[in-house]
């Protein structure tokens, strides 16, 4: 290795800037708006103290806003001790092109706090969670039309609900207060499906690959889902339910990985039972009839058809790349391949589907969250009643004029007015196949096997054309 190479540091957002740039090749665009589009538009970088116990301790913390050319801006918040202003940049660009890609009107934000919640008490990441949210209070960096944070890495619906309450008590009476923040629970404004959103997503898309035969000729796999051998790594919010859904859909999950080890069965994995094993036990490891896998990397390297890095980013580099079985890689974490790695897979005929497509469920429920939360209504609340009504009319023709009754467990289903959590999963269904279609005839348009640069090129000549639009780029 040259002493250049040798010294070479990469950075998480230079990472994210060679895919860009490799789609960038596609485009005719003046350097100028492709260096505007890829700049974080604001980068907020904070210290606090918080008295933990007897002792003062300085948090660092961030959020950055990627882009402005939609607002507000949107992204979630990880709690995690690697965080650094690098990360969440790189993670708040990425929101930007989810975005474009599922059709969400929003622009890419990120927030982080460093901190191990496993090593913290609850009260004091309350107190963190809340000291956090007057910060971005204070510099206008949260609000229904500016910024709206949502779970990521380390942090759910609680961490969301003190969010919540933080910013209502500082402006109290503001009547769309609820939008703030997305990724509540129900019983706070939250939408049913949001807790779900990413695994369901990610099944989703994987699903729709997995329909198209053409694509599974070329990796030597048969139409559909049933009997396909699934890794998952990373059993948190993402993870486990898209462990769930793979598990219901016929899929066979052979392996399992955590942070403690993984746990691997050939014949199949029971998702539930070994989330209750974990809760039962702490660890995944010892469930029964699996075997236990120590170095829970060693997961991914495994025989199997699909492989969901579900975890934290750059799992699969260029040291293990060159032992990945998998023939499909669905990226539900964010930047989980790292570039070098990338390439190697594209050699080696591995289909990856990418973070900024597969893992935009979750915003995608946000945007129905932020929705509902603006229209101060539950979805189906107006209509549910009124659908269910004229299909028993309907219903009632239909048998006078077929001189037949139509059975109680049939009338049960055809009468059915539409509840929110199915507005929400059908909305959420329809997005991921839409923009799987939009991705791959975009691949196939500009004669290329990478479904990220795909994805990369439809994502920025959509934010060229909102840019073009507000008069910005003439
Ligand atoms: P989470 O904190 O709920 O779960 C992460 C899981 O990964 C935990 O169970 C943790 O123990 C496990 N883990 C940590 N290190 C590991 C290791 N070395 N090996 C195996 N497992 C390990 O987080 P999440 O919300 O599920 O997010 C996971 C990924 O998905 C992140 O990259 C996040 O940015 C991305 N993502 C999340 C959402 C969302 O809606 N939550 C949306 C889009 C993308």
């Amino acid at each position: 290795m040259s002493k250049k190479n040798k010294n070479k540091t990469y950075s998480f957002f230079s990472f994210l800037e060679n895919n860009f740039d490799k789609a960038a090749q596609f485009l005719s665009i003046e350097k100028g708006i492709l260096e505007q589009i890829k700049a974080c538009n604001s980068v907020y970088s904070i210290h606090f103290p918080v008295k933990i116990g007897k002792k003062i301790k300085v948090i660092e913390a961030y959020r950055v806003q990627h882009s402005h050319h939609k607002l507000p801006c949107k992204g979630g918040i990880r709690y995690s001790i690697k965080v650094t202003q690098d990360e969440i940049m790189t993670l708040a660009a990425l929101m930007t092109y989810k975005c474009a890609i599922v059709d969400v009107p929003f622009g890419g934000a990120k927030g982080g706090i460093k901190m191990d919640p496993q090593t913290i008490s609850v009260e004091n990441i309350e107190k963190i969670t809340r000291r956090y949210t007057s910060e971005l209070i204070k510099k206008n960096f949260i609000g229904p039309g500016i910024d709206v944070p949502a779970p990521d890495y380390g942090t759910g619906e609680r961490e969301m609900s003190w969010i919540f309450d933080t910013f209502l008590s500082i402006r109290p009476g503001e009547v769309d207060a609820l939008a703030c923040v997305t990724g509540k629970p129900v019983s706070q404004g939250g939408v049913r499906g949001r807790k779900e959103a990413t695994g369901l997503g990610v099944f989703y898309g994987i699903r729709e690959l997995c329909r198209i035969k053409e694509d599974m000729l070329s990796i030597g796999l048969d139409v559909g889902l049933i009997g396909k051998k699934v890794i998952i790594q990373g059993l948190g919010n993402v993870g486990y339910h898209a462990a769930t859904f793979f598990h219901e859909a016929g899929a066979i999950i052979i392996a399992l990985a955590e942070r403690e080890g993984a746990i691997y069965n050939k014949k199949g994995l029971n998702v539930s039972n070994v989330i209750l094993h974990l809760k039962n036990t702490g660890s995944i490891l010892n469930f029964p009839g699996a075997k236990n896998i120590e170095n829970t990397e060693k997961a991914l390297e495994l025989e199997c058809d699909i492989l969901i890095p579900a975890a934290l980013e750059n799992v699969i580099h260029k040291n293990n790349v060159n032992r990945i079985k998998a023939k499909i890689i669905g990226e539900a974490a964010n930047g989980p391949i790292t570039p070098e790695a990338d390439e190697i897979l594209e050699k080696m005929g591995v289909i990856v589907v990418p973070d900024i497509y597969l893992n935009a469920g979750g915003v995608t429920v946000s945007y129905f969250e932020w929705l509902k939360n603006l229209s101060h209504v539950r979805y189906g609340r107006m209509e549910k009643r009124f659908s269910e009504n004229m299909n028993a009319e309907l219903l009632q023709v239909i048998e006078t004029i077929c001189k037949k009754k139509i059975l109680t467990e049939e009338k049960k289903i055809i009468l059915r007015g539409a509840r929110e959590i199915d507005l929400v999963r059908s909305g959420l269904e329809d997005t991921m196949i839409s923009g799987f279609h939009k991705i791959r005839e975009l691949k196939k348009s500009i004669g290329i096997k990478n479904m990220r640069t795909a994805a990369f090129v439809f994502a920025i000549n959509k934010i060229i054309d909102s840019y073009e639009r507000l008069g910005i780029f003439p």
